[in-house]
């Protein structure tokens, strides 16, 4: 008879490094109640039932794989005591805690505990991400020589973030390409009939399934990226192209959320290429900070912060989300050709890469004062790679500056220059992006203008703000462009 506690391992935490050891009994649970609560992407719901269906398939009778509508229907079916893994949102580490369930600290999903970070912020005043990430390249040893970083400096950022090239892609190899199997048809098939009966709404569109959901596809598409595109990861990663959706990105953040790919992994991947000579410094550093510095500072500070931080809204935005943006439904509506292509790439994918998510989407809905919760709660259920732990830093902070700047210096807010700068968008939209008012005035630039006048009050006692909200000051349109942008409410731009 086997003595180990059974590990039930949430959806998130589906790699083997989440066992104590590889025969360790497994409690694994399909709720469908997460589903009808929300809408949905239909690539998420795919991914989530396909990983879990998946890990179930592999281990076999090792696992007790309950379909049920809730845990707590679960729970009633397995006998004798459970273990889980630190989970990774309030709410679920609420509910295990509340059944007397034995958490175990984190370190299998993220390379930084909480009491890590603990340490770490103990006697600082100000939490940079820059500080935590040299800390981490120390302490992990990465990228470095001895006590120095390889090639003697910390941050590439000069060498990376371009503009794109003048060329319609990047023209580099596609994301390796994962095949779908029986588990997929049948999950297909139940989620058909789920919508059929009404149980469950979607947004987007149900496309082949394009993100890995076990560790051999992750272990492969990792190896993928870090073969055939990495070494361009750098230069272009703040770059948008309209027909090139992936760019040099990973798209590994779904694997890695699923507990499939360890980030540490990741990262010893990328220095080896550096260390072999197959990718650049600047591409890899680049690569690193993201995964050692972004991510689990960003994990971190979801702890780190104060447990009401996801009702901030330090700017007093109260506007709905239009449906036409809610449910990613609106070509033929929306004119301004960057957020049309971008929510068409989201549509179609779940996935797009961090520049459309912060300048363009979030930024949008910054400019236009849309609820940040209501806001938080969209990017959590429109993206593949959406979770509690990274929306709340990510979008209320970063990209709505909901808690009045605790995760950012300034909002950002952005006009119609940054996008033309960065992306081909421009040329052939209909706005010009330097025309604030009139019919060709471009909805992000006016948009900047008429979020910086709604909150000049707000913004006034913050110094990085004092140049913008000068600028406002001197616009001679001012009064006609706010009334235009009105006007625009939350029509479609
Ligand atoms: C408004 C907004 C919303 C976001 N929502 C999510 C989300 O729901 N899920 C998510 O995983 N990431 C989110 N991010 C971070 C980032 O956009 C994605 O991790 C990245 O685009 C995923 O694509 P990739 O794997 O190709 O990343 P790459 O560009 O290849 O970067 C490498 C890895 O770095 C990590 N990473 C980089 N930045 C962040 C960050 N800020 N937070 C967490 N991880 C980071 C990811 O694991 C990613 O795989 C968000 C960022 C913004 C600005
Ligand atoms: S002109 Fe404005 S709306 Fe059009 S693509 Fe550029 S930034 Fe977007």
């Amino acid at each position: 008879m086997h003595t180990q506690t059974r590990r039930w391992l949430f959806a998130d935490q589906l790699g083997p490094q989440f066992l104590d050891t590889p025969d360790q009994p497994v409690l694994l649970v399909e709720s469908r109640a997460v589903l009808r609560r929300r809408r949905f992407h239909r690539a998420k719901a795919h991914l989530l039932l396909s990983a879990l269906r998946h890990r179930a398939a592999e281990l076999g009778e090792q696992a007790v794989f309950l379909q049920v509508d809730t845990y707590d229907e679960a729970l009633e079916q397995v006998d004798g005591p459970l273990s889980v893994i630190q989970p990774t949102s309030y709410g679920a580490d609420d509910f295990v805690r509340e059944r007397g369930i034995a958490v175990l600290p984190e370190g299998r999903g993220f390379a930084t505990t909480r009491e890590d970070f603990a340490g770490w912020v103990s006697g600082r005043k100000r939490l940079l991400m820059e500080d935590f990430y040299r800390w981490q390249r120390v302490r992990f040893d990465v990228l470095m020589e001895g006590a120095e970083p390889v090639g003697g400096t910390w941050n590439l950022d000069h060498d990376n973030r371009e503009p794109p090239p003048k060329r319609a892609t990047l023209g580099l190899p596609d994301p390796l390409e994962v095949v779908e199997d029986e588990i997929d048809a049948q999950v297909r098939e139940d989620l058909d009939r789920w919508e059929r009966d009404g149980l469950v709404r979607f947004v987007g569109e149900d496309r082949p399934r394009w993100a890995p959901v076990t560790r051999t596809e992750a272990e492969a598409a990792l190896a993928h990226f870090v073969a055939h595109r990495l070494r361009d990861f750098g230069p272009t990663e703040d770059a948008m192209l309209a027909q090139d959706p992936w760019m040099a990105h990973s798209v590994l953040s779904p694997a890695i959320n699923l507990g499939l790919l360890h980030p540490l992994e990741c990262v010893h991947a990328a220095e080896g290429a550096y260390r072999a000579g197959q990718a650049p410094l600047n591409s890899v550093e680049g690569y690193v900070r993201q995964v050692l510095g972004w991510r689990e500072y960003v994990w971190s500070l979801y702890w780190h912060f104060p447990r009401d931080y996801r009702r901030r809204n330090a700017l007093q935005a109260h506007e709905e989300l239009p449906e036409w943006f809610r449910t990613l439904d609106a070509d033929g509506e929306v004119t301004a050709n960057c957020l049309a292509s971008v929510l068409r790439d989201l549509r179609e994918r779940g996935w797009v890469h961090h520049i459309p998510r912060l300048m363009v989407l979030g930024n949008y809905a910054l400019q236009r004062g849309w609820d940040p919760a209501q806001v938080t709660a969209w990017f959590a259920e429109a993206f593949v790679d959406g979770y509690d732990w990274v929306m709340l830093p990510n979008v209320t902070g970063m990209s709505q500056h909901a808690d009045g700047g605790l995760m950012t210096t300034k909002p950002y807010a952005s006009g119609g220059a940054y996008i033309n700068r960065m992306s081909d968008y421009c040329r052939p939209c209909a706005y010009d992006p330097k025309v604030r008012v009139g019919p060709t005035a471009c909805p992000f630039t006016a948009g900047y203008w008429a979020f910086l006048d709604r909150n000049a009050d707000r913004l006034a006692g913050n110094l990085r703000m004092r140049q913008p909200l000068q600028g406002l000051t001197r616009l001679k349109d001012r009064q006609e462009l706010v009334a235009q942008e009105q006007e625009r409410g939350t029509s479609a731009p």
